[in-house]
């Protein structure tokens, strides 16, 4: 469709998760005009699939013809369930709300496949969000004070397998509304009070049941699932939401804002069913598809956003997921766990980290995890070799009762028999582990779908814990343990798949700023589990939404929507030409660092450069540029955000030739300031000599800030570094032009940069400026002259 004519909207919202939820709520709260996209179908109360049929079909994957509400990713190391439908994972998930434990914001971690895990955001920074989502979401744990509740089985023997253990036992708090009002006390089943904002199914909602269906949706409503709660709210302040609507194509508009192409499904249809294909254009676009939908959408979109972060696809995680079961519990004789009567989980073991004082430990959790009660009934199905025997004894008594050889005409014990006595389904539990692992997996494509590449291998310490504390709370309460009994083949199965779209300080560490703005596109936003730098240890939902209302405030504060009589103006007016034009690009230089007769250390720059206003470099005498990115060294403290300038080409202080001034800010190990100077001095006449000279630097580490430290007396530290040549071409790929006449942009930049090095080469004399401090700088310090 013609861009002019596509519908316009202040922002779309692209998926309803925890994410996308709490942004189109916080949006239309502040009067934007909004449009929630979500490829699944809604699910009132009473409409979650039960029968065998139904079931069979309540799978996501619309080539099949199939538009269910489980979608289910199988990669080699690693499969993935996510939900699909209005509220996303909410429908499905068990409930828990934990917040992130403070000490495991961590801040640059070294990774053991190279990189870092690094927090942007620290657990203070999250206190206020956290407080605004459980406002609305309504967490509580169960009730297991009060009669009815306090006999719930599985949670008894978490409690005591924790006790026995010395281990960290607590009832987690629960999205479920267990009584018709607050204050009141709990019963089940009763009518919850509608709230002021209507729910957006008009449906009744009844209190919990316990009758543990939480993952395959809640019929009576009693889940707080965000439905019921931010989308129903999000509604009433005039959110619009569609459904069956799946984001196809997205891409920048050449006058700001996006252009957003989705198609409509009709779930009723089939696989042959035409899809309608619709068109938006919008200021803000957010995108909370979760992490393989976000992910998914921007690598397949990525030709439409030039200069996209390289992150794209790095930093996934499972966050430490473990599926392991205790069966045949004993205490004396068969101890009853009931793994169906409660909320899918209702208690949580914490197993402290190395940050909380515990030398060697990942840190995690564990939880019972109950299933619906129909599972009990595959659980004994599934031990054929018994049932078998079973059935061919009740085959047998009913050929002796047809011929008369039996003599009572009751088939009461011998259907019994056939049934069992249900032992294994009443003596065995599901448990899920989750916690700290790292985040080393990277999504690609791969033939135009999804790939991961994960190992459990980075992790290893932390999985062979997990399992190991899954094991004793199963022995303490008397059971045998099976490890990850879903994963074939040693493929570990995950429910809080995160990353891919990792937030970071810059952009060569991450797709997006720590308030989900992605590097180098205002008003693209990413609000779901995709941004997570790493795993968020406990169950993520909470620290996805708490994240997602951090990045709102962000969002209301810097952009403000067109009035309905601009806009209309805009929309008709032919796009204005923006007036400046610029470029950026990235580069990267690797060399050694030595202090005194220390052994040299690796010593790694990677940077952004940035020419805002090309007309403006170009008539500047020093061609000043901004830069912003890392510095990678141990002596340092690891790895340090760095911002200063960079004078590329200068002329004025050299009598001949050219020089490149870095000149950036950042801070030491000891939290002291830093400023790091680089210079390439660009003299040499021929083509080898003017190569090599404009892409080795010294680089010189002083203490104090630019500005205040004084160069000549301070002791300072010496580096060599330089661009390779296998860097070479992917930093020519970073060449990103913005503002009008972009191949025009580039090509005058080339120009400049041409004339410059011709300049050098004919040694063409300048007119050196003594007075400039970079020039007294240069005369004071000038290893590179020493060389020579
Ligand atoms: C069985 C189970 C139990 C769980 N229990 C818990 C728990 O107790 N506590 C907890 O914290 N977490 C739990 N989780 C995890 C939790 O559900 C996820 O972490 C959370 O939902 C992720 O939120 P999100 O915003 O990233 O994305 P999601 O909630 O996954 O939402 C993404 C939405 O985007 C939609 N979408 C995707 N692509 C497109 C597209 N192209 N166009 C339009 N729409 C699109 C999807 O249909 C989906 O609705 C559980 C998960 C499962 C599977
Ligand atoms: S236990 Fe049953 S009634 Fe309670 S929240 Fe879960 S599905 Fe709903």
């Amino acid at each position: 469709m013609d861009t002019e004519n596509r519908e316009h909207i202040h922002a779309v919202v692209v998926g309803s998760g925890f994410g996308g939820s709490v942004a189109a709520f916080r949006l239309a709260e502040a009067g934007r005009s909004v449009v929630v996209l979500e490829r699944g179908r809604a699910y009132p109360p009473g409409s979650f699939p039960r029968t065998p049929a139904e079931m069979s079909r309540n799978f996501w994957d619309p080539k099949a013809g199939i538009y269910g509400m489980f979608d289910v990713l199988n990669f080699r190391k690693l499969q993935a369930v996510t939900g699909s439908g209005l509220g996303g994972g909410s429908l499905l998930y068990a409930g828990v709300l934990l917040r992130k434990d403070e000490k495991w914001f961590v801040d640059e971690e070294p990774l053991p496949g190279g990189g870092y895990e690094d927090w942007p955001v620290t657990r203070a920074d999250l206190e206020k969000h956290y407080d605004a989502v459980e406002k609305m979401l309504a967490p509580t744990p169960m009730p297991f004070d009060r009669p009815g509740y306090s006999e719930t089985p599985k949670t008894i023997a978490m409690r005591d397998a924790a006790r026995r253990m010395g281990a960290e036992w607590s009832l987690p708090p629960l999205g479920i509304t267990f009584s018709a009002k607050p204050g009141l006390p709990p019963e089940p089943g009763t009518r919850i009070a509608e709230v002021e904002y209507k729910n957006l199914h008009g449906a009744v909602r009844r209190s919990c049941r316990m009758c543990g269906e939480c993952n395959i949706g809640c019929n009576d409503g009693a889940k707080n699932s965000l439905d019921h709660t931010y989308l129903s709210a999000a509604k009433a302040k005039g959110a619009e939401i569609r459904t069956s609507s799946e984001v196809v194509r997205i891409a920048p508009r050449a006058r700001g804002g996006y252009e957003v192409d989705y198609l409509v499904h009709d779930p009723d249809a089939g696989p042959a069913a035409f899809k309608h294909s619709k068109q938006l254009s919008c200021d803000v676009l957010v995108l909370g598809a979760g992490t393989f939908g976000t992910v998914g959408l921007l690598l397949r979109n990525r030709a439409n956003f030039p200069g996209l972060s390289r992150a794209l696809g790095t930093r996934f995680s499972g966050n430490g997921d473990v599926l392991g079961f205790m069966l045949r519990a004993t205490e004396g004789g068969p101890r009853t766990l009931a793994a169906s009567q409660g909320p899918v989980i209702t208690s949580s073991i914490r197993f402290p980290d190395g940050l909380d004082g515990v030398a060697g430990q990942r840190g995690g959790y564990v939880q019972d995890a109950g299933f619906p009660l129909f599972v009990d009934w595959l659980v004994e199905g599934s031990r054929v070799s018994k049932l078998g025997a079973r059935a061919a004894r009740f085959v047998g008594d009913a050929l002796a009762g047809s011929l008369s050889l039996s003599r009572s005409p009751h088939s009461g014990a011998r259907l019994s028999s056939l049934l069992g006595c249900g032992l294994l389904s009443d003596t065995s539990m599901p448990l899920l582990a989750m916690g700290r692992e790292r985040p080393e997996g990277r999504l690609s494509l791969r033939r135009g779908e999804l790939d991961l590449r994960w190992r459990h291998e980075s992790s290893r310490d932390y999985f062979t814990l997990a399992g190991a504390r899954m094991r004793a709370i199963a022995e303490s309460d008397g059971a045998e343990y099976r490890d990850n009994p879903m994963g074939r083949g040693g493929r570990v199965v995950t429910v809080h798949p995160l990353g891919g779209a990792p937030m970071a300080v810059t952009e060569h560490a991450g797709v997006c700023d720590p308030h989900g703005q992605v590097f180098g596109f205002p008003g693209l936003y990413i609000a779901d589990g995709s941004v997570m730098p790493g795993s968020v240890g406990p169950n993520p939902s909470l620290t996805i939404a708490a994240l997602a209302d951090r990045l709102c405030d962000r969002m209301l504060e810097t952009s403000r929507p067109a009035s309905g009589q601009a806009r209309a103006r805009a929309e008709k007016a032919p796009p204005r030409p923006s007036t400046t034009s610029g470029l950026r690009f990235r580069e990267k230089m690797v060399g050694t660092y030595a202090l005194g007769g220390t052994r040299s250390q690796a010593f790694t720059l990677r940077l952004s450069v940035e020419i805002p206003d090309l007309d403006a470099f170009l008539a500047d005498p020093k061609h000043r540029a901004d830069v912003s990115g890392w510095v990678d060294c141990s002596t340092l403290g690891g790895r340090q955000v760095v911002q200063g300038t960079l004078e590329l080409l200068t002329r004025h202080a050299t009598p001949v030739g050219a020089r490149m001034y870095y000149r950036l800010n950042t801070v030491g190990r000891d939290g002291e300031p830093r400023v790091i100077l680089g210079c390439k001095d660009v003299q040499r006449r021929s083509a080898w000599g003017l190569w090599r000279d404009t892409t080795r630097m010294w680089v010189r580490v002083y203490r104090g800030t630019l500005g205040t430290v004084d160069y000549v007396h301070t002791r300072h530290r010496t580096a060599r570094v330089r661009v390779r040549v296998r860097d070479l071409p992917r930093m020519v790929r970073t060449f990103q032009a913005f503002g009008p006449r972009r191949s025009r942009t580039i090509r005058r930049f080339l120009g400049f940069f041409a004339a410059q090095l011709l300049g050098v080469a004919r040694q063409v004399p300048n007119d050196p400026d003594p007075d400039s401090p970079a020039f007294r700088l240069v005369r004071i310090n000038a290893p590179w002259r020493k060389r020579r």
